[in-house]
């Protein structure tokens, strides 16, 4: 018999396994090219050459003890110190090798880091909508997750609620920009209300309450927009980094956090987050992919692509009548359900052979999650279908 604690998070995560299964049904019964799977946030467009390149690079040139072998808990040195690097060049910043920890992912990255900080009982917030591993990550380590309803005006944090939820025991809250799923950029401005809650709360409390961003869409952004680099705001703020989405890499496993000297408690939170990188069982982050992206941490994924996707599905949903932001980054657009049941919404769309996400999954019903990292010619053939939907709506009222 499985644990207690794994039937929970078997349940909860029937959701979307459902939503894959009925994929693969549909698919049988109708053809692949008649199914519009938008469930999924799996890059669509190919990773950059510089990528195949630094990967032959790698093992054609180097070392094979130090290619495959152990290393560091943290990662190898002379890739960490290229990391830091490479973010001061970009964002201004002075970190040093000793800042950095390689990791297997951003999911590996946010365990490392939730298994570091959290004591049972103590409280992370999050922002709905938010990315619903969220959920499971901090269940993993006894942490309480602490919902902020959403803003659904424009989808930034609601941070009037924010202030309110506070207490001695957070720990640690959770934002993650560009945005999965809604695709907003949090505003500079917002930012700055951010931390300036959390400052005024720690040191009313007397507590240390860790800002942990979460940014594996942090390149893709779209119209210039620019993406606050938050250590630059608040003091305690480490930040998750990944190439999954960013090189198209999500099946390499690979990232890297950043924990600045001035956070508190630095050191031990280091050496203790090179433990939990080692008993968590990740032991090290992958190490060809780690020697292989440090000679492209200039290179980009064909972004353009995705920003098609962005501009004909947008345009096209609104003009069927259908409501959403318009997103600034990451590949997803989160639309409003059109009738207040966002799991029957989500049936509805399926006998149109469209699989979309119920924002329920995010902490935010009434939505749908749109992935758009698809092919443009899906996107083309599944447009008649969510007009019919659509019209469905309106002819019911
Ligand atoms: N955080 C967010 C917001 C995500 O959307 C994802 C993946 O989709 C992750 C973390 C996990 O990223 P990775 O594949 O790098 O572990």
């Amino acid at each position: 018999m499985i644990s207690e604690k794994m039937m929970e998070f078997v349940k909860n995560s029937s959701a979307i396994r459902a939503m894959f299964e009925e994929g693969k049904r549909l698919a049988d019964q109708f053809g692949a090219e008649n199914v519009y799977d938008f469930s999924l946030g799996n890059p669509s467009v190919l990773p950059p050459d510089e990528v195949k390149e630094a990967l032959l690079k790698v093992i054609r040139e180097e070392d094979p003890n130090l290619v495959h072998g152990y290393m560091n808990n943290s990662g190898y040195e002379d890739v960490r110190a290229r990391v830091a690097d490479c973010i001061n060049h970009r964002f201004g910043t002075a970190f040093q090798k000793d800042n950095i920890i390689m990791t297997v992912g951003a999911a590996g990255g946010l365990n490392v880091i939730l298994k570091t900080l959290l004591n049972p009982g103590d409280e992370v917030i999050v922002f709905a909508p938010f990315f619903g591993e969220y959920r499971n990550y901090v269940g993993n380590y006894e942490g309480n997750l602490v919902v902020i309803s959403p803003d659904t005006t424009d989808f930034q944090p609601n941070l009037a609620e924010f202030e309110q939820k506070i207490t001695k025991k957070t720990k640690a809250v959770i934002i993650n920009t560009p945005n999965n799923p809604t695709g907003v950029v949090y505003s500079e401005q917002t930012i700055m209300d951010l931390a300036d809650i959390l400052n005024r709360k720690q040191e009313k409390l007397g507590t240390s309450i860790y800002l942990i961003s979460d940014e594996p869409y942090r390149e893709l952004v779209y119209d210039g927009v620019e993406v606050p680099y938050l250590t630059k705001y608040y003091r305690n703020t480490i930040v998750g980094y990944s190439w999954s989405k960013s090189l198209s890499l999500p099946g390499e496993r690979i990232g890297y956090l950043v924990i600045p000297k001035v956070t508190d408690a630095f050191e031990s939170i280091i050496s203790a987050a090179n433990v939990a990188t080692r008993i968590l069982g990740f032991v090290n982050a992958p190490s060809l992919i780690q020697r292989a992206v440090i000679h492209c941490l200039d290179a980009k994924v064909d972004i353009e692509a995705y920003n098609r996707n962005r501009e004909l599905l947008y345009s096209s949903l609104v003009s069927y009548g259908y409501e959403c932001v318009k997103p600034q980054g990451a590949f997803y657009l989160f639309i409003k359900s059109l009738e207040e049941d966002d799991k029957a919404f989500s049936q509805a769309a399926k006998k149109h052979n469209i699989l979309i996400v119920p924002g329920s999954s995010f902490g935010c019903p009434g939505y749908l999650r749109i992935a758009y990292c698809v092919d443009y010619k899906m996107i083309e053939r599944a447009l008649p279908g969510f007009k019919k939907l659509a019209e469905e709506y309106r002819k019911d009222r």
